[in-house]
């Protein structure tokens, strides 16, 4: 016999992201059902999706984030940076309040170098912002480059054009 938790999170991970808005409101009661479930305030839920707006989730998944970046890196070119600005922007839009000079980067490369900048072990990921690899460091300086040259224009061809990252 299944719990009411446990239906309302098999609804929600067989509708979520549906087209239909049928299946979206269902999934959005279901996440209603299953917050309630496990004792989340009705205040603290999101009418329109379901999700969990309190106090807790919201340091729970800044904790999660915080906690993946230390062990394994941060890398803005592998789109690491747009998955965390659009997760602490979906905050923003709730509660600003918890967002406002929360910084959960800062915080991440602060837990990542205090674990690997160690004597006994060196950070293992080869695109690391935190701790490039010489060929990471060299693949973002040519990214700078031509960012540089696409914000001079058009007419601002220069030598670094020629340069190739397969030579
Ligand atoms: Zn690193």
């Amino acid at each position: 016999m299944l719990t009411s938790a446990q239906r309302a999170a098999m609804m929600i991970s067989r509708y979520a992201d549906s087209a239909d808005p049928d299946r979206r409101t269902s999934t959005a009661d279901a996440r209603i059902a299953y917050c309630l479930a496990r004792g989340v305030d009705m205040d603290d839920i999101d009418p329109a999706s379901g999700y969990d707006r309190s106090r807790r989730a919201y340091e729970s998944v800044r904790a999660s984030w915080v906690w993946n970046i230390k062990m394994h890196g941060f890398s803005d070119f592998y789109g690491d940076g747009d998955r965390i600005a659009a997760a602490q922007a979906s905050w923003a839009a709730h509660r600003p309040g918890f967002t406002a000079g929360d910084d959960w980067l800062a915080d991440a490369e602060k837990a990542h170098r205090a674990y690997w900048e160690q004597p006994e072990r060196s950070c293992s990921n080869p695109h690391c912002d935190f701790h490039p690899s010489d060929d990471h460091a060299e693949l973002l300086r040519v990214i700078a480059e031509m960012e540089a040259e696409d914000a001079a224009g058009p007419a601002d061809l220069g030598p670094g054009v020629q340069g190739s990252l397969f030579d």
